[in-house]
């Protein structure tokens, strides 16, 4: 009987992967793998690595869970190393928990290895700190996909004395999501920001307020990551700040990024 490792990728950028997770890919001799991982990170594993294309689109799945569930276990049964890998970090909506559940049911020894979630380290990229001394001193991440019959709904009420919002799978609800926010009492001029495949080469930032996503929303193409929040205007004051900053500058000096909420 083998070893599942339930691997974060990171959020795209080679070089946010874990050292753990480059060990145990180069072990590997059979990986699953989804639609957001880098093939540079692929290419990690053994040349005799079983490489096994697992992909999901934004929410449907090509392979149901279920299947990929019992692969994981036939896999186990066949090979000593067996690698799951996801975007991210695995415990965060990627399903890694139900994998996680399935494998103990059969008794199959498995190991997490977190990664680096694209809920922190995607809006790190675009300059935009979660929290910030006197802007924001909290952040919840929420899941903007519909909730189907399976799924907790999430009700946006919980999250009005939340300072930033860190919104996955949000791209197609962006408008609804808008209108649920500024219903639940959020100011309406609050900056949002969409980063596109967010520490990639080809990572894309667009700014707009809750008030124009929700009357006309901005093109966005998903994988993104939805922050809502005034650490947002940080995004072109950091960009301007880290641009200007000469070797001998007032690097300790953030004072005149401070405002009133
Ligand atoms: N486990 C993953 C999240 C899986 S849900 C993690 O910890 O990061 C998939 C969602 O994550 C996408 O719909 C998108 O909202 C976000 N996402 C993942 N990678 C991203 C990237 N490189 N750029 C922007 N958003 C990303």
């Amino acid at each position: 009987m083998g070893k599942v490792y339930l691997v974060g990728a990171g959020p795209g950028d080679p070089e946010l992967l874990t050292l753990k997770a480059i060990k145990v890919i180069s072990r590997a001799d059979v990986i699953l793998y989804d639609r957001l991982i880098n093939d540079k990170v692929l290419e990690y594993a053994k040349p005799t690595c079983k490489l096994v294309y697992v992909g999901k689109a934004d929410g449907k799945h090509t392979i149901p869970q279920e299947e990929i569930n019992k692969l994981l276990v036939y896999y186990a049964s066949v090979y000593q190393n067996v690698v799951r890998l996801k975007g991210g970090d695995p415990f965060i909506f990627g399903r890694g928990g139900e994998e996680a559940l399935y494998l103990s049911k059969f008794k199959i020894p498995y190991e997490v290895v977190p990664g680096v979630s694209s809920v922190y380290s995607v809006p790190a990229y675009a300059g935009i700190p979660l929290t910030f001394r006197g802007v924001a001193s909290s952040f919840a991440v929420v899941t903007g996909h519909e909730a189907t019959g399976k799924e907790k709904p999430v009700n946006w009420e919980d999250f009005k004395g939340v300072d930033t919002l860190v919104i996955l799978m949000g791209v197609k609800n962006r408008q609804k999501i808008a209108k649920e926010l500024i219903r639940c009492g959020r100011d309406p001029e609050e900056p949002v920001a969409f980063v596109e495949r967010g520490t990639t080469d080809s990572q894309r930032v667009v700014v707009s307020t809750l008030k124009e996503v929700s009357e006309n929303p901005p093109d966005v193409e998903p994988p993104a990551v939805m922050v809502v929040g005034q650490v947002v205007r940080l995004h072109n004051l950091l960009k301007d700040f880290l641009e200007n900053l000469k070797p001998e500058g007032e690097i300790h000096n953030v004072e005149h990024l401070r405002w009133e909420k």
